[in-house]
């Protein structure tokens, strides 16, 4: 039996596929490589192709023995939503339509599907619990939370079971330095940091002071992207033994603001970092830190890097062997 990820080729996905991988899955990978990079596969059997291709998704399930599908495939930049929230809705939610659709079809019975802490919004109170209000402040984060819901309506209609993670800021790299995280544009903070102190950027910018944290900066809970792809692996695995769907937060509990995460990329890096302070990021809420407990309690997760330096010690050594990312 295989496990297809939709969205392999990303960051988070690829990530999760070499894990998948080293726990002894046979795993297929589904991505359109508008985003992602065959060189983040890793020679993983992969198929070039879209979630919004029936046939394609007719030709995977025909052709391999699937009982799971990992859902990355997405477009993610909260940013972008706010200008472009039809493309959002098109890509996320008609897409994640097609391929459910298919999954029934093919009577694929289990989803792990990637969702996000957008779909909180402006949080009410932290750390952020599974059962806190959901008012998203932007398109990505409706889109996610409309796949939640078409996928719990599934469940109750088609016994789809799923669990939908939503994560926090994933950060960080493979340990052994396989794979990496590579935007274009890159748009994310740690590796923003890491490319200024490549020599690859003059400076960074600092997106608001005024935010009513300690130093002024965001605060975010900062996940390394192997811990996240352990919950994956867990996540199916519950499912298989038959457990009911289900939503869980992945984060460390733990917050660093802006500024602390340009000190910290100062300190593993060794080098000089400029920061310009530049206007509020729209859509930006001051404070996400998660409550990781259920998912702690029920999938048996037990993140392995927790700390700020690991990660960005973990990035900086991919982003030094890898000046210009993957192969392009
Ligand atoms: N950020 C920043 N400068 C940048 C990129 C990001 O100050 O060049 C801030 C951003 O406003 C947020 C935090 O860093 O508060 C993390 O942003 P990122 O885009 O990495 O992740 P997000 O929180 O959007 O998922």
């Amino acid at each position: 039996m295989a496990i297809l990820v939709t969205g392999g080729a990303g960051y988070i996905g690829s990530h999760t596929v070499l894990y998948l991988k080293e726990q002894g899955e046979d795993v297929i990978v589904l991505d359109n490589l508008s985003k992602g990079y065959s060189g983040a596969l890793l020679g993983t059997l992969s198929y070039k192709g879209d979630i919004h291709d029936e046939s394609i998704l007719d030709e995977i399930f025909n052709t391999h023995k699937i009982n799971s599908v990992i859902h990355f495939a997405a477009s993610s930049l909260v940013g972008e939503s706010v200008s472009y929230p039809l493309s959002y809705y098109e890509n996320n939610v008609i897409g994640t339509h097609r391929l459910v659709k298919k999954m029934v079809e093919h009577d694929v019975k289990h989803i792990v599907f990637s969702s996000t802490a957008a779909t909180y919004g402006e949080p009410n109170s932290i750390p952020i619990e599974e059962t806190d209000p959901t008012i998203p402040t932007n398109p990505y984060g409706e889109t996610k939370l409309a796949i939640e819901k078409l996928l719990k309506w599934s469940d109750q209609a088609y016994g789809l079971k799923s669990v939908c993670l939503r994560y926090f800021n994933a950060a960080g790299a493979d340990p052994a330095g396989r794979i990496g995280e590579d935007h274009d544009p890159e748009t994310h903070l740690i590796p923003i940091v890491l490319q200024a102190a490549l020599g690859k950027r003059e400076s960074i910018k600092i997106f608001g002071d005024d935010y009513d944290t300690d130093d002024g900066t965001c605060v975010r809970d900062y996940i390394h992207v192997m811990d996240l792809a352990q919950a994956h692996y867990l996540a199916v695995k519950k499912l298989q033994e038959g457990a009911a769907s289900d939503v869980y937060n992945l984060g460390n509990g733990k917050g660093f603001s802006v500024n602390q995460v340009v000190e910290t990329c100062k300190k593993v890096t060794g080098k000089t970092i400029n920061a310009e302070l530049a206007p509020r990021r729209m859509g930006d809420p001051a404070v996400l830190i998660a409550s990781s407990e259920k998912a702690k309690r029920e999938l048996g997760w037990t993140p392995q890097y927790q700390g700020l330096e690991v990660m960005v010690s973990h990035a900086w050594e991919w982003h030094q062997n890898n000046e210009d990312g993957f192969e392009k």
